[in-house]
C-alpha cells in the first residue's frame, strides 16, 4: 500500500541554494541559515545538515527548543536563538551552546548571572516587533555585554520589515537607520558582526550584506518575492506526494465531501486523495487549488477535511487507484509551486510549507537517491505512478 501522502525532500537543493546565495556575497561575508519551525516545514535537522554542508558557517533558530533539538541530534557549529527569551528558555538556550539576542542591560545580566554567553544586539530599525527602537540603549546594551564577565559581544543585528516589497522605500530607510548605528559601533568594537538581511534583502541590495546574512526561505528554493524561484536561480526543494485512495463516478447533483460544497453539474470521476488539515493542507484551500494526476492539471473541488481532498479527475480519468497525486511539484512538463498554491490560498509561501504538519512523513534524498535507510524505505513506499490499491482499478 503506498503511504497516504509524503514530503519528500532534496537535500541536495537546500546545499545548492545556500551555495547559489553564497556567489552574491563578498567572501568575508558569512552565511547564517536560518531553520526555524523545522527548517520552514522541510525537517530543522536534516536543513540544518544540509546547509553546512552547502557552506553555510552559522545556523538560526527563532526559540530555545528549537537550539535544544539540533544540538541533540548532533548539530555543532555556531548557531543563533533570534527569538525573545523568558528565563527559563534563556537557560536552555544558553545550555545549547546559542548566541542569544538583547537590546538591554538587564538581559545583559541575566546572561552574566548563570555564566555568561554570546551575546547580539538588536536594534529596532523599523520592523516593530524585537529590539529596542533606541540606538543608544542599544548601544548601552553592547556595552554592557562587552563589559559583563563571561559575555562576549558577538553582534549587532537588526530585521527587515519590507524587503520583500520591490520598490519600497522604507526598505532603504531600515538599512540606513542600521548602518548609522552598527558601522561606528564596530570600529568600536573590532570583529562585531554586523547583520540584517533576510533572503529578500540579500538577493535585492548588495549594501545589506554587511558581515552576515541570514537567508531562511530562499533556501528552500522558495522564493521571498512570491515569483517563481526558477527566475533567481532557485530550486525547491520539496514536493508533496499523495496519491488516489478511491475513484468513482460523479453525476450531476451528486456530490463530494462536507456541506456538500462541491455538486457536480456534468458526468465526472471523483478522485480522493488522503491529505488533508490534519497533514497540513488548510481547509483554507477549498477553492481553486489544483493537483497533477496523470502529469495533469486538475481542480481540488470540495471542502477540504480532515484527512482527505477530492478532486475532479474528469469524465475520463487518465489515473486508476493508487496513481500518484501531486500536489506540490512537478511532473511531465507541468508544475505546481508552493508559490502557486499560496497565491491560490490568499498566503505567501512562507505558510505552504511550514503549515505541513507532523503526521505527514518527510523523506529526505539527494537528488533522487535516499538519504538513509529510514528514508529509502519511506520513498520506496510512496506512491509511484499506476501502483495498485488496495481499492483497485477504476477502469
Ligand atoms: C525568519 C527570519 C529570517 C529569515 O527570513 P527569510 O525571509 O525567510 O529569509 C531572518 N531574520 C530573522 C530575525 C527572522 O526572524
Amino acid at each position: 500500500m503506498p503511504l497516504r501522502a509524503l514530503a519528500a525532500v532534496n537535500v541536495a537543493a537546500i546545499e545548492r541554494n545556500v551555495a547559489r546565495l553564497a556567489r552574491e556575497l563578498p567572501r568575508e561575508c558569512r552565511m547564517c541559515v536560518v531553520v526555524k519551525a523545522e527548517g520552514y516545514g522541510h525537517g530543522a535537522v536534516a536543513s540544518a545538515r544540509a546547509a553546512q554542508a552547502g557552506g553555510a558557517g552559522w545556523l538560526a533558530v527563532a526559540t530555545a527548543s528549537e537550539a535544544a533539538a539540533l544540538r541533540g541530534a548532533g548539530i555543532d557549529g555556531r548557531l543563533l536563538v533570534m527569538g525573545s527569551l523568558g528565563a527559563s528558555e534563556l537557560d536552555q538556550a544558553l545550555a545549547a551552546g546559542a548566541d542569544v539576542v538583547a537590546w538591554s542591560e538587564r538581559f545583559v545580566g541575566a546572561v552574566a548571572a548563570p555564566g555568561g554567553g554570546r551575546v547580539h544586539v538588536k536594534l529596532d530599525t523599523g520592523m516593530g516587533r524585537l529590539g529596542t527602537r533606541d540606538p543608544d540603549q542599544a548601544t548601552r546594551t553592547a556595552q554592557a555585554a562587552a563589559g559583563a564577565p563571561g559575555v562576549e559581544l558577538v553582534g549587532a543585528m537588526t530585521h527587515f520589515a519590507t524587503a520583500d516589497e520591490r520598490g519600497d522605500a522604507f526598505f532603504g530607510e531600515q538599512l540606513e537607520r542600521f548602518r548609522t548605528w552598527a558601522l561606528p559601533l564596530r570600529e568600536r568594537f573590532p570583529g562585531l558582526i554586523a547583520h540584517a538581511a533576510n533572503s529578500a534583502a540579500l538577493l535585492r541590495e548588495p549594501a545589506a550584506h554587511l558581515d552576515m546574512v541570514r537567508p531562511g526561505v530562499a533556501v528552500y528554493g522558495l522564493d521571498p518575492f512570491g515569483e517563481d524561484p526558477a527566475a533567481r536561480e532557485l530550486e525547491p526543494a520539496l514536493e508533496l506526494r499523495t496519491h488516489v485512495a478511491a475513484l468513482k463516478p460523479i453525476a450531476p447533483g451528486e456530490s463530494a465531501g462536507y456541506g456538500r460544497r462541491w455538486i457536480a453539474d456534468a458526468p465526472s470521476t471523483v478522485a480522493t486523495l488522503p491529505v488533508g488539515y490534519g497533514d497540513g493542507w488548510p481547509r483554507a484551500r477549498t477553492g481553486d487549488v489544483e493537483v497533477l494526476l496523470a502529469g495533469e492539471r486538475r481542480r481540488l473541488r470540495g471542502t477540504v477535511s480532515m484527512d482527505y481532498v477530492t478532486a475532479d479527475a474528469g469524465a475520463d480519468p487518465r489515473v486508476a487507484s493508487g496513481d500518484e497525486a501531486i500536489l506540490i511539484g512537478a511532473r511531465d512538463g507541468e508544475r505546481i509551486l508552493a508559490e502557486e498554491v499560496a497565491r491560490r490560498q490568499g498566503t505567501i509561501n512562507y505558510e505552504v510549507t511550514t503549515a505541513l504538519l507532523p503526521r505527514l512523513p518527510r523523506a529526505y534524498h539527494r537528488d533522487g537517491e535516499p538519504v538513509a535507510e529510514h528514508d529509502a524505505a519511506l520513498l520506496a513506499t510512496a506512491t509511484r505512478p499506476g501502483e495498485e490499491a488496495g481499492a483497485g482499478r477504476a477502469r
